[in-house]
């Protein structure tokens, strides 16, 4: 089956057709974190299902180039610095840490290039795509000095969210301060410089003042990737006004269409509610793993589900995730015991699990994907109760889950086990080494106090997840 994904632009199934097809080259474009706060478990489930199309792209054979921009000033990085009395710099470079350490604990794969939108290389380029916005008419300085972009002298504005301009006017999404543009849904390309900015600021032609948010993606999309992408990602809180305009502003410099397909990640919610701090469901990945979860266990809870399909966060689903993670883990076992240790025959004809890749081919149907996972694990590990299952087809399952697991990254890492079960693992293997067998029994059980299970192999001890613990 030819790959396909649901297009915002078109809001339909589209095969997807590269603009390199001999090479098999593709550019991706995903919207990253606003450095003011530590990123929530909402904006990660859109960089998961962001991770999961570009491996699944790439076990297809296609050869990615990701670009994830990082939004370091804008008004509340602004506002935070001032908050923390803070260099803005200095402000948003512990998020920036914290959303690189959160994205090693999901295992997300790094984006080739993360461009930050206060690098003067973009802002100079942010500068010149508004001058030729504004020698086309598209564009205009207002009275408050700020650069505002003219929706209505670019036909297409809307087209992306499905939206009717005139509503626009109806709504009252117009705020006081917002007097001086010719029309309410005009955005700002610059702003100019007011005292609340302090020393964030850099000079213009329009005079001292800093980028909107909208123009920073299209300055650091077309500035890395060229005129047109092959996909932009985004949450669907990024369709409008932001993807909008980002087409509005691309679109108006090159004349080219800028992105071919538009995907958008669903919301998540958490106990059925929206996240927030009011509320207190509010979670970061520090949060959930203080609960004694890992990394592991939450990217599959926020796998999951599909990403067009709004996830509902639960306790109750990560215990889930660890239940179904634990039955992996046990069937990867039960397969090395039946393989023996020819693990590493390759020229097998059989080739299991391709139905899991072709539910990911259409558009990315994890819940096909993952159904068919589990439906295969009970039947080989009922054909492995019965001692039917033989070497070579264990070896070929092997193979093959060495190959999807390069997508779903599911697999436990022993350097994943908490520090204090490590540390009684390391003891216990001591103990044996030793030949203390009394000693290496205490340890067992204070391991399975804890909820962990140490059992003794041919290759040595191996430390899994205890089943319902
Ligand atoms: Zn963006």
């Amino acid at each position: 089956m030819a790959l396909r994904f649901f297009n915002t632009y078109s809001r339909q199934l589209e095969e997807f057709r590269p603009r390199d097809a001999k090479e098999r080259k593709i550019d991706i474009y995903t919207c990253g974190p606003t450095v003011y706060s530590r990123a929530h478990i909402g904006n990660f489930r859109a960089y998961i299902f962001e991770d999961l199309l570009q491996r699944h792209l790439e076990l297809r054979g296609y050869k990615v180039h990701r670009v994830m921009n990082i939004t370091d000033v804008d008004d509340k990085t602004i506002r935070g610095a001032r908050e923390a009395k803070a260099p803005l710099i200095k402000f948003t470079e512990q998020f920036k840490d914290a959303f690189f350490e959160d994205a090693g604990t999901l295992r997300i794969k790094r984006a080739d290039e993360y461009p930050a939108a206060t690098d003067q290389r973009y802002i100079d380029r942010m500068i010149s795509m508004i001058e030729t916005l504004i020698s086309r008419g598209l564009a205009y300085q207002a009275d408050d000095k700020s650069v505002y972009f003219r929706i209505n002298k670019f036909p297409d504005y809307g087209k992306l969210a499905h939206f009717d301009l005139t509503q626009l006017q109806s709504t009252g999404r117009v705020k006081h301060d917002e007097y001086d543009k010719e029309h309410i849904g005009d955005f700002a390309l610059w702003k100019a410089w007011d005292e609340e900015d302090g020393d964030v600021g850099w000079e213009s032609p329009w005079g001292r003042g800093r980028p909107g948010w909208h123009i920073e993606c299209s300055a650091m999309a077309t500035a890395l990737l060229g005129d047109q992408i092959d996909i932009h990602c985004g949450g669907v809180d990024n369709i409008f006004p932001h993807h909008e305009a980002e087409i509005a502003q691309s679109e108006g410099v090159t004349g080219k269409k800028f992105v071919r397909m538009w995907l958008h990640c669903a919301h998540l919610l958490v106990d059925g509610q929206k996240m927030s701090k009011s509320l207190g469901n509010f979670y970061t990945i520090p949060d959930v793993l203080a609960k004694g979860y890992t990394g592991r266990e939450l990217r599959y809870a926020l796998i999951r589900v599909h990403y067009r399909t709004q996830l509902n966060f639960t306790w109750d689903g990560m215990k889930e995730a660890r239940e179904s993670l634990g039955r992996v883990d046990d069937w990867l076992e039960r397969l090395r015991e039946t393989a023996g240790d020819k693990i590493d025959n390759r020229k097998i004809d059989m080739q299991p699990g391709q139905q899991l890749e072709e539910a990911l081919d259409d558009d990315l149907n994890i819940s096909a994907a993952l159904g068919f996972l589990f439906e295969s694990i009970r039947e080989t590990n009922r054909a492995m109760d019965k001692d039917e299952l033989d070497a070579a087809s264990a070896n070929a399952w092997l193979n093959w889950w060495e190959r999807i697991n390069r997508v779903l990254v599911m697999e436990a890492e022993t350097a994943e086990l908490p520090a204090e079960v490590a540390t009684l693992a390391e003891a216990r293997a001591q103990a044996r080494l030793a030949k203390d067998f009394r000693k290496s029994d205490e340890l067992r059980d204070k391991l399975n106090a804890l909820g962990w299970e140490a059992r003794d192999t041919k290759d040595g001890q191996k430390i899994t997840r205890r089943a319902g613990a």
